[in-house]
């Protein structure tokens, strides 16, 4: 480790010494000893298209040239002007306002703010949020708040803000169906609503598929009555598509593929394909106009130095035309994923097995349940990486997020790669 870095989540006496990558190509990483890997999870989700695209390259250099950065206050530009336009056309109504950032937890951050605010301006004082247990929102204090209390917000407990968590409705549950679980759940939600709604700003979910949490996955049909139950009780709904958007459920964004349209949406990773730290939050016309007064106290007082950055804005351009290009990649991945998983779904090891378009991911049966950098986790990542494979479990969770770009004998060479790190694995672990 270098003695200057304080990298990330090293500190812990486990903790594997990070490995120097020297560059990266499509799905493929090469680290500075030559060794190539495929990075099964598009490096924490961003990689969309793969990386080092040569069209967003290519639009970040001309952007460069002419417009790298400016104040977005009291200025504005072609590239963010743009953008708005696109993103907003391509989500659809409601949505209308786009207020840019720089990474998803502040997407999340503003979100919240927003929610908060957008009550505050009526005269009302909201000071708790719903969220859900197992969430991962971020790591700013109200994203944090927001997130279900883990590891990482645990040593910050006092400092976080008051959320009521309800179950996830996860469609791998216990014995109860689907059906049973979601209805549960919705009335856990309704009892809260009904009882304690004056108090309650809006309720926070990361749509379809709940990421650092497990890849745990619901049903559309969840989100469709959790909207109709929002909407009936008069709070925000927000959706936090950090990881979803961009094609990853297998539709351009996971609102559309549950045919549901939150009051607020957050956006970050995938749209600059990795390139770039940028992130954008979206409303309704509706929620803006809250804000929108002669009173300045009504304005929402949110602004970073690189708010809307030129560079980031060409390259989330440009990424809108990749998601265009990669459109029949993203479709197609779930059943490529199915058709690969066919091989798992026997091995002792395995069990919930479940794909949302572009994402896989799998429960491990293993006598150490707990914890996110357990011995088996750990032991896998070290297993992938020499057979050439960047793959990061969560905990006990096994998932496969590759970049749109791969190709399909890359797709089988992870599974492959799987099945015989799994079997190894159970000689003496599983
Ligand atoms: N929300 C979700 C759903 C995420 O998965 C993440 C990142 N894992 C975040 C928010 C935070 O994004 P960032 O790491 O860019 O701050």
């Amino acid at each position: 480790m270098h003695p200057h870095i304080w990298y990330p989540f090293t500190q812990a006496k486990t903790a594997l010494e990070p490995l120097k990558v020297k560059s990266a190509q499509g799905v493929w990483l090469e680290l500075e000893n030559g060794h190539k890997m495929i990075d099964c999870i598009s490096s924490w989700w961003v990689n969309t298209y793969g990386h080092c695209h040569p069209k967003i390259a290519e639009a970040i250099y001309q952007q460069a040239q002419q417009l790298e950065q400016v104040i977005f206050a009291g200025f504005t530009h072609d590239p963010a002007e743009q953008l708005a336009e696109k993103l907003v056309a391509k989500l659809g109504a409601p949505f209308n306002r786009v207020f840019f950032s720089d990474n998803g937890s502040t997407a999340v951050e503003v979100g919240l703010k927003m929610a908060y605010q957008y009550w505050v301006n009526q005269g009302q004082a909201r000071s708790t949020f719903l969220a859900f247990d197992g969430a991962y929102h971020g790591d700013t204090f109200g994203a944090m708040s927001v997130g279900a209390r883990s590891l990482f917000s645990a040593v910050f407990s006092n400092l976080l803000f008051n959320v009521e968590f309800v179950p996830f409705p996860s469609t791998y549950w216990g014995d109860r169906t689907a059906e049973e679980t979601e209805a549960k759940v919705l009335s856990i939600l309704e009892k809260a609503l009904d009882e304690r709604g004056d108090r309650i700003a809006g309720v926070m979910i990361e749509p379809l598929v709940q990421g650092a949490g497990g890849m745990r996955m619901c049903r559309p049909q969840f989100l469709q009555k959790l909207r109709a139950i929002a909407q009936s009780f008069n709070t925000l709904l927000i959706f936090d598509e950090v990881m979803t958007g961009f094609g990853r459920t297998g539709d351009w964004f996971a609102c559309h593929k549950a045919g549901v349209s939150p009051d607020i949406l957050c956006l970050s990773k995938g749209i600059t394909g990795g390139f770039l730290p940028f992130a954008v939050t979206v409303c309704s016309e509706e929620i803006y106009h809250a804000f929108y007064d002669d009173e300045p106290l009504k304005t929402l007082y949110h602004g970073h130095s690189y708010t809307a950055n030129p560079l980031g804005c060409a390259a989330a351009l440009a990424g809108l035309e990749l998601m265009t290009e990669y459109e029949p990649q993203f479709r197609s991945m779930e059943a490529k994923h199915h058709a690969q998983l066919a091989q798992l779904k026997d091995h002792p090891a395995v069990e919930k097995l479940r794909v949302t378009g572009t994402i896989a991911a799998m429960d491990l049966v293993t006598q150490e349940r707990s914890g996110y950098l357990n011995t088996i986790s750990l032991e896998i990542r070290q297993r992938a990486i020499a057979k050439g494979l960047l793959l990061r479990p969560l905990g006990n969770v096994l998932y496969i997020l590759p970049p749109y770009c791969i190709r399909d004998t890359e797709l089988a060479q992870i599974y492959q790669g799987i099945g015989e790190i799994l079997t190894d694995l159970s000689k003496d672990f599983l």
